[in-house]
């Protein structure tokens, strides 16, 4: 079935891409990824903490996000114990560097803190804003492994170290990922805010036109003017995308200084839903429940869709690193760089053979 199916496909996508990460050969491959969208402040990393059920982006009423990050989300067994979930920086190696170890984070405050310190490290203290991503990737048992971009919000009016054209960089930066036919785009906007003004929309129709990967987020139902609901926008009556909206209550700046818990937050969201008259029709699109299963379905069939095209790039970027083996000859073991070289090419080798055996539904699991 298609559980079965997600399960296999998107864990061996994060390994592709996990390889592909550390050559340094230069081609790159599009893979499916999900990235938020939207105006500043919007909800995009309230919507992202949701997804994963952790603490750990830094979030606030200001610009917050000023690099992409690209969180590889990796689903682990459950039963551990406390060592069940941890993160890790691609920035922060371990003690035997390099393939493979990472210095494990256990305290997802220290998440938050190291990307405002790897944020800061190239862009400043002053609200300046950067196209080079850090790279986190979530270990839990209570994800589904994907890999999601949050990326800084549009913002109109330059403030502190930010350049007189910020917005239009942001718009080029976040288009950038988005542009991608591989990558699948939640555009949020906070409802209440009108719907033809979203800046999320927009970027997603530019990305998208016809919204074949374009699923719609409406955050702050819990604030819309008193007399006003989202039920029409989530009967996608009013800006009607192909894939739809799901309705979100995140926490408030409020929630944040107080530091309610997540799971508070999933508590009040539940019982807002539950109760609001407005929503009971709409009840399967709304929360974050129904998000992760919406994202998955939509993740699913557009693997399925892209493989093809991955299939090929991957034999064409696998002939060109033969012949690159070829040049190196054989190489006598140790530490020289055709050694490691060789050593990565045949990783490569292993991995692609695998993978389209896979494909082939000769085989079922990845090394
Ligand atoms: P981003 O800039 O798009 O990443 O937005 P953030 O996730 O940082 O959120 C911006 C602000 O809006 C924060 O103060 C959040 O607490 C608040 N916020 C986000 N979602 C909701 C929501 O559903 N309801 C309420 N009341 N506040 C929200
Ligand atoms: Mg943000």
């Amino acid at each position: 079935g298609d559980g079965g199916l997600g399960e296999t496909l998107i864990p061996a996508i994060n390994k592709l891409q996990d390889i592909f990460s550390q050559v340094t050969i230069d081609f790159r491959l599009d893979l499916p990824q999900v990235a938020v969208v939207g105006s500043q402040s919007s909800g995009k990393s309230s919507v992202l903490e949701a997804l994963v059920g952790r603490d750990f982006l830094p979030r606030g009423p200001e610009i917050c996000t000023r690099r992409p990050l690209l969180l590889q989300l990796v689903k682990q067994a459950a039963g551990s114990g406390k060592a069940a979930e941890w993160g890790e920086f691609l920035h922060c190696p371990g003690k035997h560097p390099p393939i493979g170890n990472f210095t494990r984070f256990y305290d997802f405050e220290r998440i938050r803190q190291e990307i405002l310190t790897e944020t800061e490290r190239t862009v400043g203290h002053n609200k300046g804003i950067s196209d080079k991503p850090i790279r986190l990737k979530i270990y839990s048992p209570n994800v589904l492994t994907m890999t999601l971009v949050d990326l800084p919000g549009i913002a109109k009016v330059p403030v502190g170290d930010q350049p007189s054209d910020i917005e239009k960089r942001i718009r080029k930066m976040v288009l950038e990922y988005i542009r991608h036919p591989t990558c699948v785009i939640l555009a949020v906007s906070a409802a209440n805010a009108d719907l033809v003004n979203s800046d999320a929309l927009e970027l997603a129709r530019a990305a998208d036109p016809e919204g074949r990967r374009t699923v719609g987020v409406l955050t702050k139902l819990d604030i819309m003017d008193r007399g006003t609901d989202a039920a029409a926008i989530l009967r996608n009556e009013v800006v009607p995308l192909r894939l739809g909206y799901i309705g979100m209550v995140n926490r408030s700046q409020a929630d944040i200084n107080t530091r309610r818990s997540i799971r508070d937050a999933i508590a009040a969201e539940t019982a807002f839903f539950e109760s609001h008259p407005a929503y009971q029709e709409a009840k399967e699109q709304c929360g974050r429940t129904a998000l992760s299963g919406s994202l998955n379905r939509v993740l699913v069939e557009h693997i399925r869709a892209s493989l093809p095209t991955l299939r090929t790039r991957l034999e064409e970027a696998l002939e060109k690193c033969h012949t690159e083996l070829r040049i190196y000859g054989d190489a006598p073991p140790g530490q020289t760089n055709a050694a490691r070289g060789a050593l990565l090419l045949q990783l490569l080798d292993s991995y692609a053979v695998r993978y389209s055996e896979m494909l082939d539904g000769r085989s079922e699991h990845l090394p």
